[in-house]
């Protein structure tokens, strides 16, 4: 018996077990975008809320790929810093697959 690592969807409560952190996480984010994806949306857009209190400059990335302008998005990300434009990247692959492909960032 090898070492697993396991997890529980906390909306549904299904298990999932993998060899590895990263399989595991992927195959828990699959599970929830396909089965949760509501909830999931409505979570990001918590995040942004509570992020934008603090940093307006996310609002404006997200309003730039609204428009579907992706050279504004990446202008404002240029402003940024380091360690905020990777709090940004990170929202931005959570949304990215529900966004238009046109606003997708490059
Ligand atoms: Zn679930």
């Amino acid at each position: 018996m090898g070492k697993y690592f396991s997890a529980k969807c906390s909306q549904c409560g299904a298990g999932f077990r993998s060899e590895s952190r990263s399989t595991l996480l992927k195959r828990l984010r699959k599970h929830i975008w396909s089965k949760h994806r509501a909830w999931m949306i409505g979570r990001i857009k918590a995040g942004q809320k509570r992020s934008n209190a603090d940093n307006p400059a996310i609002q404006d990335l997200i309003q730039a790929v609204q428009k579907g302008s992706s050279r504004a998005a990446i202008a404002v990300a240029k402003q940024m810093t380091e360690g905020r434009y990777q709090q940004v990247k990170k929202v931005m692959d959570a949304v990215q697959p529900i966004l238009p492909l046109k606003a997708q960032l490059a």
